[in-house]
C-alpha cells in the first residue's frame, strides 16, 4: 500500500467512525413531569409503615412459618384499601398468596399482570442492634419509611395497591383486565405461591399481554462516565445448574501412594474447568444494554460503542474485568463444595465437588454439561446433575409494544433516567409465570445508589417517601398507558 492509499484509507476509516458516532443520538432527558397531587403521600407512607409491622418472614425451615402474620396482612390490606376490595375480585391462593382481578370492559384485550411478593427475608440474628430503627417497627423518620420489606418488596405491593385504589377513587375503570398477583414465598423459591397463582391462571386459559414482576431497580452512579441514573429492566433471567463431580481412586497407606490421589485428579479437572469458562459474547441482551446506554456516554466512549464492529474485542475484554458485567455476558462457574479425605495418613478413595453454574441465555443445561465433559476430558470423573436445575428464561423482545409502554412510562415518571434492558442474574417469582406470556419484565421503580443495594436483604432497609410517591405514580401511569395508551392501537387481538 502506498502512503497515499494508506492516508485515504485512514481518512475513510475516521469518517466512518465519526459518522456512526454522530448518528448515535444522545437524548437529553430533562423533560418536565408533575407528580400527582391526588395521592396523599403522608397517608400512603403510614399505610406502608403499618404493613412493615407484619412479620411475613420466609425462612428455609417450614416450622418457623408464622401463619397468623400473613393472615393479619390480608386483613390489613382489606381495611387499608376498601375500594379495591369492593371493585376487584380477590382470591386467596394456597392459603396465603393473593390474586386480584380488575375486570376490563373489553374482553378482546389480553390482560396485563403486575406481581410482587408479600414475604420478606429474616433479619440476620445478631444484626438487630445495627438497625437505626427496629426492622419491624415501620418507623417514618428523616423522610424515609424504615424496615424490612420497604425495598424488597412490601413497598412494591403497597405502591401497586395505592395506584389501583387511587384510580378507582378517580372514577377510572380499565378497558383491559388488570391482574395483581402477590405470592407469599418468593424468598424461598415461590413453589407454593407464584407457582400456584400461575397454575390457576393457566387452567383458566389466560394469556397475558405482559407481566411486570419486581426486579432490577433504577441505579444511580452506575458508571462514572454516565451522569444519568439507569432504569434496568430485566428481560430475561439466568438459568441454574449444579453438577456433582466425583472420583474413585486406589486407597491405602499414605506412605506408599499409587499414582495420583482422588484429590489430585479432581483438583486438576476443576482447575481446567474454572480456567476455561464458556466464552462470553457481546450479543443479545448485552448488546441491547449497550445500545441503550451508549448514546448517553461521553464522545470518546460513543466512538467505541457506535463502532463495535471494530472495537468488539476491546469492549469484551473491558467487560470481562468486572464481575457484574462478566456475569451479564456469560455463564458463570463456581466450585462451591469440595469434600475428600478422612485422616492425614490414609489415601482418600473418594473425592467429590459441587460446581454451580448460572446459565446465560446463550447456553442451556445440555450445552453446559457438554462443555464440562469436553473441557475436563477425563473418563475417571463421574458427572451427575443435581436436583433443581432451571433452564435460562426466554428473552422478552424489546421491540414489542409492551416493552415500549413500560419504557415510555418509566421515562414519563423519571424523565432523567436512561432505560436499558438487562439480564437478571438472580431469580424472582417471574419464572413461574413463564407459560402465561411471551413478555415478562422484571423491574422495580426504586431508586438505588450503590450503598443502598446492600440494604436489600441487609441492614437498615428503607425507602424515601419521595421515591415511594414516584413508585405509586409509576404504577398508576403504567396501568393507564397499558389500558388506554400505546398498546391499544395495534396490539389487541
Ligand atoms: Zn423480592
Amino acid at each position: 500500500m502506498t502512503l497515499i492509499t494508506f492516508g485515504i484509507a485512514l481518512i475513510l476509516l475516521c469518517a466512518v467512525l465519526v459518522i456512526r458516532t454522530l448518528r448515535y443520538t444522545r437524548h437529553h432527558g430533562k423533560r418536565n413531569r408533575t407528580l400527582p397531587a391526588d395521592v396523599n403521600i403522608d397517608e400512603a407512607a403510614n399505610r406502608l409503615s403499618e404493613a412493615i409491622r407484619f412479620e411475613t418472614i420466609s425462612t428455609q425451615s417450614p416450622e418457623d412459618f408464622n401463619e397468623s402474620e400473613f393472615l393479619k396482612m390480608h386483613r390489613f390490606l382489606e381495611k387499608a384499601f376498601p375500594r379495591i376490595h369492593e371493585y376487584l375480585d380477590k382470591e386467596v391462593i394456597n392459603n396465603y398468596s393473593l390474586l386480584y382481578t380488575w375486570k376490563g370492559s373489553d374482553p378482546d384485550l389480553k390482560p396485563v399482570m403486575l406481581t410482587c411478593h408479600i414475604d420478606v427475608v429474616p433479619v440476620e440474628p445478631g444484626t438487630e442492634g445495627e438497625w437505626e430503627h427496629p426492622p419491624f417497627q415501620g418507623a417514618i423518620s428523616d423522610g424515609y419509611i424504615w424496615g424490612r420489606g420497604t425495598m424488597d418488596v412490601q413497598g412494591g405491593v403497597l405502591a401497586i395497591m395505592e395506584a389501583v385504589e387511587n384510580l378507582i377513587e378517580s372514577g377510572y375503570s380499565p378497558e383491559r383486565t388488570i391482574l395483581l398477583g402477590f405470592g407469599h414465598d418468593e424468598e424461598i423459591d415461590g413453589d407454593k405461591g407464584a407457582f400456584t397463582i400461575a397454575k390457576v391462571l393457566n387452567e383458566r386459559g389466560i394469556f397475558l399481554e405482559y407481566l411486570l414482576d419486581e426486579g432490577t431497580p433504577i441505579v444511580h452512579n452506575v458508571l462514572p462516565e454516565l451522569p444519568n441514573p439507569v432504569a434496568l429492566v430485566a428481560v430475561a433471567e439466568k438459568g441454574y445448574l449444579s453438577l456433582e463431580l466425583s472420583v474413585s481412586a486406589e486407597g491405602g497407606h499414605s506412605s506408599v501412594p499409587q499414582g495420583l490421589t482422588s484429590i489430585a485428579i479432581l483438583s486438576e479437572a476443576i482447575h481446567k474447568l474454572e480456567n476455561n469458562p464458556v466464552p462470553g459474547r457481546i450479543n443479545g441482551i448485552v448488546k441491547k444494554t449497550m445500545e441503550a446506554i451508549g448514546p448517553q456516554m461521553p464522545f470518546l466512549y460513543r466512538i467505541v460503542m457506535a463502532n463495535l464492529w471494530l472495537f468488539r474485542k476491546l469492549v469484551k475484554r473491558e467487560l470481562a474485568q468486572m464481575p457484574a458485567t462478566k456475569a451479564a455476558m456469560s455463564t458463570t462457574i463456581a466450585t462451591t463444595i469440595f469434600e475428600s479425605g478422612i485422616k492425614e495418613n490414609v489415601l482418600p478413595t473418594q473425592a467429590r465437588a459441587i460446581v454451580n453454574f448460572r446459565i446465560h441465555p446463550n447456553d442451556s443445561i445440555e450445552s453446559i454439561k457438554e462443555h464440562v465433559e469436553q473441557t475436563m476430558d477425563d473418563p475417571r470423573i463421574n458427572i451427575r446433575e443435581m436436583r433443581g436445575s432451571i433452564e435460562p428464561s426466554h428473552v422478552s423482545d424489546v421491540g414489542d409494544s409492551s416493552y415500549h409502554t413500560l419504557r415510555n412510562t418509566i421515562q414519563e415518571v423519571f424523565p432523567e433516567v436512561v432505560v436499558a434492558p438487562t439480564l437478571m442474574v438472580g431469580a424472582t417469582d417471574a419464572r413461574h409465570y413463564a407459560g402465561l406470556t411471551d413478555n415478562i419484565y422484571r423491574f422495580i421503580p426504586l431508586r438505588a445508589r450503590e450503598s443502598d443495594l446492600e440494604r436489600v436483604h441487609g441492614t437498615n432497609e428503607r425507602l424515601s417517601k419521595k421515591n415511594y410517591l414516584e413508585m405509586i405514580f409509576f404504577y398508576k401511569r403504567l396501568i393507564l398507558n397499558s389500558t388506554t395508551g400505546f398498546l391499544n392501537g395495534n396490539h389487541s387481538e
